[in-house]
């Protein structure tokens, strides 16, 4: 179990979601209830 935390790099990063269109580097911004990235538009609904 431990060892899951050791990541500690990727898991930080891991809080924000990353852009599929744009790739490494663009990360969505989050929103009420969806996810939006400022440089492609691309918009993700939240799951509950
Ligand atoms: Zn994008």
């Amino acid at each position: 179990m431990s060892k899951y935390f050791e990541v500690s790099g990727d898991t930080v990063k891991a809080k924000f979601k990353k852009c599929p269109k744009c790739g490494p580097g663009y990360f969505l911004g989050e929103h009420k209830n969806r996810f939006y990235c400022g440089s492609c538009h691309y918009t993700e609904n939240k799951k509950k």
